[in-house]
């Protein structure tokens, strides 16, 4: 091969195409994808805390003091400028003291497959801009779906999100409505899904075009799970109304207690009522990978469709996640055709083609991901990450328990607790105040980062536990200094309080 023509510019300002990555520049591929790791691999090594409590204005002035059509020409200090505005104070998920949101470390074979996926950049619309990337994910739709139980005629296809995944779910069951009731029954379709289920089930019945009140939601027990009586109300309720029910979302590790709804009850009320089971596990899949308790997703099995999330309990960089369906016929509803890229001739000589399972054309190979994690890591490996989570979970709510500062509202099935400090002698509205007041101050400090939530109308804290190196201490230091944050808040403004109760 004939070496590049010499490059007319200046010094140290590479011509465009030299930019791009072939033949003849996979040295410089090579050297400036290490220079890139070798500085996150620096920055992880040294983060001692999972956030700087930056604030967006000062982060805002220096993003937007970046003129944009200004290069600088080399990645070296491309990089360096990087530091500044986004890896200096980043949020560093993999940082034992960050239990905030439902966000994990990666695993490191998942992120030499990123770097391949996206060198290789193949998509995986069509067998013809992918060949085995197709296959591959393929695999690994039939071997979740082996590990849920969905039978030999189960599909599915790799999604941005769990989001994506329960519209996917939804969009189908609504057309599988549309098939039994026809169009005019759209605006009475319902969907059931327990009140802790996750915002995006509301969502999608609205991107959907159903009724503004399709989404019901049926009542959880203390625990925090559907309450199967409720639920059969509910379907007799709609019953009587006329209205036909288009699909009932169980979720297997709801998103802030972690609690799975009972799923065998719920399927067995499906011979009676008829409607579509969609099981939202975004967050209980990782107990498909789970040594000890894989049973905790017993009735999975009778799903019509399952949301997975890798990128939350398989330790998967964001984006990972899947929709999987029990009868693989019920995506030709996502189908549509092109001439130029799925003509049905392809379809007829069984060509291979993902986009006709798919609301995404131009689609990642986010599936090399798990592929990788799995061929050296192994499932096992992932479940026994994801138990030691779950465990430490059960320890921290021993300590909540049987700590007077505290009030923790469940124990969770999973890895979450949600809880709230009560600061000695506050009221209502003082302890409210208190809570948020502790959470903002610990991440203003660095020193940790926690959620927050609602229950019953008060103010709740929330840890989500989903990193296998935060200890017992490291969780108990948090809440140590949430607690102090919470006592001081509430004793500043005691005065206060008793002024205006005065005043009153
Ligand atoms: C996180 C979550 C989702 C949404 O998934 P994304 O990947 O954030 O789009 C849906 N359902 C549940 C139960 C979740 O926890």
């Amino acid at each position: 091969m004939p070496p590049p023509p010499p490059d007319p510019r200046p010094a140290g300002r590479p011509a465009p195409r030299h930019h791009l990555l072939n033949e003849h520049t996979a040295d410089a591929y090579r050297r400036a994808m290490a220079d890139g790791v070798v500085r996150v691999a620096a920055r992880i090594a040294r983060t001692d805390r999972p956030c700087t409590g930056i604030t967006p204005a000062p982060l805002a002035a220096e993003i937007a003091g970046i003129d944009l059509d200004r290069p600088l020409f080399g990645a070296a200090a491309a990089l360096e400028e990087l530091e500044e505005v986004y890896l200096r104070d980043a949020v560093y998920f993999h940082h034992p003291r960050y239990l905030a949101h439902l966000n994990c470390p990666v695993a490191i074979p998942a992120l030499v497959a990123e770097a391949v996926l996206t060198a290789v950049n193949s998509s995986l619309d069509t067998w013809d801009q992918s060949a085995g990337g197709t296959l591959i994910e393929r695999r690994l739709i039939g071997w979740t779906a082996g590990r849920a139980g969905l039978g030999p005629h189960a599909d599915g296809v790799f999604t941005s999100g769990g989001t994506q995944s329960n519209l996917q779910a939804l969009l189908l069951a609504r057309e599988e409505a549309r098939d039994r009731a026809g169009d005019g029954a759209l605006p009475r379709l319902r969907v059931l899904a327990s009140e802790a289920a996750h915002f995006s089930v509301r969502k999608s019945a609205r991107l959907l075009g159903l009724a503004a009140d399709a989404v019901v939601p049926v009542a959880t027990g203390p625990d925090r799970r559907m309450n199967p009586a409720a639920l059969e109300r509910a379907l007799d309720g709609c019953a009587r109304a006329g209205l036909p029910v288009m699909a009932v979302v169980a979720t297997a590790g709801t998103t802030d207690f972690g609690s799975i709804d009972p799923l065998a009850e719920i399927a067995a009320l499906r011979d009676r009522h008829g409607f579509r089971l969609h099981v939202d596990a975004a967050y209980g899949c990782g107990l498909l990978v789970s040594p000890t308790r894989r049973h905790l997703l017993a009735g999975i099995e009778h799903a019509d469709s399952v949301t997975v999330d890798f990128h939350k309990s398989f330790f998967q960089p964001v984006s990972s996640s899947a929709l999987l369906v029990r009868d693989g016929a019920v995506l030709r509803h996502a189908t549509d055709r092109a001439d130029y890229l799925n003509p049905a001739r392809m379809a007829e000589r069984l060509i291979p083609n993902q986009v006709d399972k798919s609301l995404q054309t131009t689609r990642r190979f986010d599936a090399l991901k798990l592929w990788l994690t799995l061929r050296v890591m192994g499932p096992d490996a992932i479940g026994e990450l994801f138990d030691a989570v779950v465990d430490r979970a059960a320890e921290v709510w021993a300590l909540l328990d049987g700590d007077p500062r505290f009030e923790v509202v469940t124990r969770s099935q999973l890895s979450t607790l949600v809880f709230r400090c009560l600061p000695a002698g506050a009221g209502r509205r003082v302890t409210d105040a208190a809570n948020l007041h502790a959470r903002e101050a610990l991440a203003a400090s660095g020193a940790g980062v926690v959620a927050g939530t609602t229950v019953g109308g008060r103010a709740h804290l929330k840890i989500t536990l989903l990193n296998p190196e935060t200890s017992l201490d490291d969780v108990a230091h948090v809440l140590d200094l949430l607690a102090g944050h919470a006592e001081r808040y509430a004793r500043e403004q005691a005065p206060r309080a008793a002024a205006w109760a005065n005043a009153g």
